[in-house]
C-alpha cells in the first residue's frame, strides 16, 4: 500500500516536470522566433563588380594576339604554370593571363558556346607560351617526352594550343580521371580502363573540340592544338603584367 503511494507521487512529480520542462522549452522557442530584424546581424553587402566592356575579335588578322579575358566572361581559368603548382613546381610567368592568336580565340568562343549550352565551360591551364618561357620550363626538365625543346618550339608557343578543361557553369570541375599535366597512362585518350563518367566528359571535350578545328595529341587529355596552326611562327610576344 505504502508502496503504491510512493509510486504515484513518483509519477506525479516527473509528470509535472516534464510539463514544467517542455514549458520552458516552447518559451524558448517563442523568444527565438520573436528576435526582432534590428537585432539580426546585418547581410554583408556584395561588393559590386564592374563588368568587363568586352572587345569583339571582328575584322582582327588571324595571326595577332589577344587577351581572351577581353573577348569572352565566359572562361574560367586556373593558369598553373603562373603559379608552383605544375609538375616543374616553378612560377614560370610573371603574373597569369591567358593569350592565343585571334584565329584559335574564334575557334575557342565557338567551342565555348557550344560548351554552355549544355551546362558547361571551358578552364584553362596553360594558353599561348613565349618561347622564352619554353627556355625556361626546358632548363628546368630538359626531357622532351614532358617538355618540347625550345628550338624547335611548341604550338603552345605558336599561340594555337591550349590545355584545357570543363567546369559546370558555377565552376565545379569535371572529373577527367587525372590532374592537368599527370604524365602517365590513366591519362591517355586511347585508356578505356576507366569510369565511364570520365570517358563520357573526355569524350564531350574531344568532340566538341574537334568539331571546331582542334586535334587532341594521344597522352593528354588536356591538350588541344588548332589544326591550321602548325605552319604559324614560334612566337616571343610578351604581354604586360601591370
Ligand atoms: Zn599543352
Amino acid at each position: 500500500m505504502f508502496n503504491g503511494i510512493l509510486l504515484m507521487a513518483l509519477v506525479f512529480t516527473f509528470g509535472c516536470r516534464e510539463r514544467v520542462v517542455k514549458k520552458h522549452q516552447e518559451k524558448a522557442v517563442e523568444m527565438i522566433l520573436e528576435i526582432p530584424d534590428s537585432a539580426k546581424a546585418p547581410k554583408p553587402q556584395k561588393e559590386e563588380v564592374p563588368k568587363p566592356v568586352l572587345k569583339s575579335l571582328e575584322g582582327l588578322a588571324d595571326t595577332l594576339f589577344v587577351r581572351l579575358a577581353d573577348y569572352s566572361a565566359d572562361f574560367d581559368y586556373d593558369l598553373r604554370y603562373a603559379t608552383e603548382n605544375n609538375f616543374l613546381k616553378a612560377k614560370v610567368y610573371d603574373c597569369a593571363e591567358c593569350y592565343t592568336r585571334v584565329k584559335t580565340a574564334r575557334a575557342l568562343l565557338l567551342a565555348n558556346k557550344e560548351f554552355m549550352d549544355k551546362g558547361y565551360k571551358i578552364k584553362f591551364f596553360d594558353c599561348y607560351r613565349p618561347n622564352d618561357v619554353q627556355y625556361k620550363m626546358w632548363a628546368i626538365v630538359p626531357n622532351p617526352q614532358y617538355v618540347a625543346n625550345p628550338v624547335k618550339g611548341s604550338i603552345h608557343n605558336k599561340g594555337g594550343a591550349v590545355d584545357i578543361t570543363l567546369v559546370t557553369l558555377e565552376g565545379e570541375e569535371l572529373d577527367m580521371g587525372t590532374d592537368f599535366d599527370f604524365f602517365g597512362k590513366k591519362a591517355y585518350h586511347d585508356n578505356m580502363d576507366l569510369p565511364q563518367t570520365v570517358l563520357s566528359n573526355r569524350l564531350l571535350l574531344k568532340e566538341t573540340m574537334e568539331k571546331h578545328g582542334f586535334w587532341s595529341i594521344r597522352t593528354e587529355w588536356w591538350h588541344y592544338n588548332l589544326g591550321t596552326a602548325s605552319n604559324d611562327k614560334v612566337a616571343n610576344f610578351k604581354w604586360d603584367c601591370d
